[in-house]
């Protein structure tokens, strides 16, 4: 990332801490956007607080920093990249989204051609780019397309997804035929595809360029299928319950135990803080994992894990109480958001 391509709102952050009275501050930023703490911390102390810049990685909204803040007894996180996941907890946050100063022209112009089989667009992006899609829509109703934006009313903004919340794309998928994502690197569109299961062409504004994600999405479904086979066959499961404050799904990771011990399979619910397969070689033992954290892990690191992490969904159907078919209908996102 270049910053000179993010708004990092200086201004608001110097006069959110005066405003505030905010006297010790933790600041928060996404990979890629660290190396601008120093930068940061020097606005946060100039306002007349002490600026402490948390260095561990931050994927999203969900891994707010409310533990290490009452650690390091802190009274306010500014938290970067992000706009509000967490319904409850920690209320001294200020988000500041960082919103990419480059439009989206370019490539919705590049990205139409790709759209030529279909009339009806659905329009999703990420926050970084929000304050972009109405322009994004002109250019797709210029070119004679309907273009719908959803609204489920579950993340901030209207067309909004994120790395597991595809509900505002779920909202309007059943009257479009394909998807139109703003925003960069394939990631999101993967996500809304899987939740869709509707054809999906980024138009990445920082590169100028379209293209569809089809590939890589084949590619996944088919990993995810080996990895339910595979599933299937193990008698004994790690069920994963993630430790950051938004992944924390302590009743699923119990209901799932409980389905896995009800078909005959052996379950320790294990918790912790970063799903990485070092973390997992520790338990030779066990055969398949369930992960009830951040799906992402599951379906974007696959080849990482030398065994099956599972996603909930994925789980119901190692137990026979979903079919594949229903799996790809209702998406990969249902119980995480
Ligand atoms: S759970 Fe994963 S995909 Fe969802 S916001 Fe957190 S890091 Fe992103």
């Amino acid at each position: 990332m270049e910053t000179k391509t993010f708004d990092l709102e200086e201004k608001r952050l110097e006069e959110e801490i005066i405003k505030r009275e905010a006297k010790r501050v933790l600041i928060q930023l996404p990979e890629g956007l660290k190396d601008e703490g120093s930068r940061l911390a020097s606005i946060v102390e100039q306002a007349g607080a002490i600026a402490i810049v948390s260095a561990d990685p931050c994927y999203g909204a969900c891994d707010l920093v409310t533990l290490e803040a009452k650690n390091l007894g802190i009274d306010l996180i500014v938290h970067y990249g992000h706009s509000p996941m967490l319904k409850e907890g920690w209320t001294q946050v200020l988000y500041i989204e960082a919103k990419a100063k480059v439009s989206p022209q370019v490539a919705v112009r590049r990205a139409i051609p790709f759209l030529e089989n279909w009339s009806k667009i659905g329009l999703v992006t990420t926050v970084q780019h929000v304050h972009t899609l109405e322009e994004a829509k002109k250019l797709l109703l210029k070119s004679g397309k309907t273009v719908a934006i959803g609204d489920a009313g579950h993340v901030k903004y209207s067309g909004q997804v994120t790395g597991c919340d595809y509900t505002n794309a779920k909202a309007v998928s059943k009257e479009v035929e394909a998807f139109l994502l703003i925003g960069g690197g394939r990631f999101h569109a993967i996500g809304v595809a899987l939740a869709t299961v509707k054809p999906t062409i980024v138009a990445d504004p920082y590169e100028g360029r379209a293209y569809n994600v089809d590939k890589e999405v084949r590619k996944i479904v088919n990993q995810r299928w080996g990895s339910i086979s595979e599933g299937k066959e193990a008698k004994k499961f790690g069920v994963l319950i993630g430790l950051k404050s938004g992944q924390r799904r302590l009743e699923l990771a119990m209901e799932i135990k409980e389905k896995l011990e009800k078909s005959g399979r052996n379950t320790t619910l294990l918790a912790l803080k970063e799903i990485t397969p070092e973390a997992l070689f520790q338990f030779p033992h066990i055969e398949a994992f369930v992960n009830t954290a951040c799906p992402r892990v599951s379906i974007d690191d696959k080849t990482r894990f030398r065994k099956s992490v599972l996603t909930p969904n994925e789980t119901l159907v190692v137990v026979g109480e979903m079919s594949w078919e229903e799996l790809c209908k209702k998406g990969w996102f249902e119980n995480t958001t």
